[in-house]
């Protein structure tokens, strides 16, 4: 099976979770799941954008710091406050940054351009003041509707919301944000080999490495995390833990080993007694064993044991699936190119292979990490990109433009 076809039924299985409204101080890092439009004008009035004073420009044409006209104040008007007096010809209103404009008023002069500059700590109502500058009709004013108007659309469902969208949503008054319900993935490792991270290394143990990636790895991407631990290679006790993913309502039940051709591989057989398991080889490397079913109606991705394996098959199958639950397009990864800086040899198959992206004198260039064992998840460590070889390729020179996907999307090179 080639990889895109095992994408395709995998996603096949899969559909947006509902929404559910959370609190606007939470929504940074969901999906937004409706339109939002603005219920308001913004600003929501004309507003000063100094502080000074409002004036009709009319009565200013001619002003200069050496021919300065002379206007009375007739209001202050803090911010906050809303203006009770119109401003007539020959009068002005001190007006503070934000406050909204008087009627008759259609200009701002600021503060700095008066005489008026030092701090007033009594009443300046009845003073006059000095203007030595003049203003065109609409100075320093931001008028209602500036940035959004009524109406107007601001977000679209699908968005992966960011610190500024939660200012926009709480600004226009969205204080219960629409978003995507967070994918709950429930996840075991599985062997009798495994021991926890904390434990020492007895004959024939290694430490379940899995568990961490994989859970780092969903929830890295937004998905709630149910860790159901190590199921010893006992049909009892891998049938518990399906048991126990099902019962907490998760949308997806994640493995990993257990699932290839070893006579102790109990995990196909516990789900095909209670719903079915597809056991598929991607023509892909690393990782060709790929379990896929459904336990009482809960889709079950099974990914190779090897750690390497783990980590790759999670990017090309399972992120996927989490994304389209989660109501992001599922295959989002960004793709990029570079040169090839050695020969490559590979085995047809579609192959993810750890490898170093670089830029040298803006020249992208893209090299192995060295051992490909999928075992071996220092190499991955090591990577900062993963060079991706089309099935059917078995050889490529140096210099060739080769397809890359970066591991830590946060370590974009800084020029390209
Ligand atoms: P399996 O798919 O069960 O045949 O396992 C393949 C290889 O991956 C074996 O060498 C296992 O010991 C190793 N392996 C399986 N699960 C884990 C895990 N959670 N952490 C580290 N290595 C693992
Ligand atoms: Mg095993």
């Amino acid at each position: 099976m080639t990889v895109s076809d095992a994408q395709q039924r995998i996603l096949s299985f899969f559909n947006v979770l509902d929404p559910v409204f959370i609190p606007v101080d939470q929504c940074t890092g969901r999906i937004l799941a409706q339109e939002i439009t603005a219920r308001e004008n913004h600003p929501p009035f004309d507003n000063s954008s100094m502080d000074g004073f409002a004036v009709r420009s009319a009565d200013l044409s001619g002003a200069s710091a050496d021919h300065p006209v002379l206007l009375r104040i007739v209001a202050d008007i803090p911010a906050g406050a809303a203006p009770q007096r119109a401003v007539a010809p020959g009068e002005a209103a001190r007006i503070m940054t934000g406050a909204p404009m008087p009627a008759g008023a259609d200009a701002v002069v600021p503060v700095e351009d008066t005489d008026l500059y030092r701090s007033q700590p009594q009443s300046i109502i009845d003073a006059e003041v000095q203007i030595y500058r003049a203003v065109a009709a609409g100075d320093y004013v931001r008028p209602r509707g500036q940035d959004l108007t009524e109406g107007q659309v601001v977000l679209k469902p699908g968005r992966l919301l960011q610190p500024q969208d939660a200012g926009l949503l709480a600004m226009l008054g969205v204080a219960s944000v629409p978003v995507y319900r967070k994918p709950k993935m429930a996840l075991f490792s599985s062997g009798d080999e495994l021991v926890l991270p904390a434990d020492p290394l007895t004959p024939g143990k290694i430490r379940d490495t899995n568990t961490y990636t994989l859970s780092a790895l969903a929830a890295q991407h937004g998905a709630e995390v149910l860790n159901l631990g190590i199921a010893r290679d006992q049909p009892d006790d891998v049938r518990q833990r399906f048991e126990q993913a099902v019962s907490a309502g998760a949308d997806l039940i994640l493995t990993s080993a257990g699932v290839s051709v070893g006579a102790f591989d109990f995990v196909r057989a516990v789900v095909e007694a209670q719903g079915k398991l597809n056991f598929w080889r991607v023509n892909m490397r690393p990782g060709k064993p790929l379990a896929f079913g459904e336990y009482k109606g809960l889709p079950v991705i099974g990914l190779p044991g090897n750690p390497v394996s783990a980590y790759i098959g999670f990017l090309v199958f399972v992120l996927p699936a989490l994304n389209k639950l989660a109501g992001l397009p599922a295959q989002q990864r960004a793709q990029r190119t570079a040169i090839l800086a050695h020969p490559l040899e590979s085995d047809g198959r579609e192959s993810y292979l750890r490898a170093i992206y670089s830029i040298e004198n803006g020249q992208s260039s893209v090299s192995l990490t060295g051992h490909q064992g999928s075992g071996n998840l220092h190499s991955l460590v090591l990577a900062n990109a993963l060079l991706i070889v089309p099935s059917g390729v078995k050889s490529l020179p140096a210099g060739e433009r080769v397809k890359i996907w970066l591991l830590n999307p946060d370590d974009l090179p800084r020029q390209e």
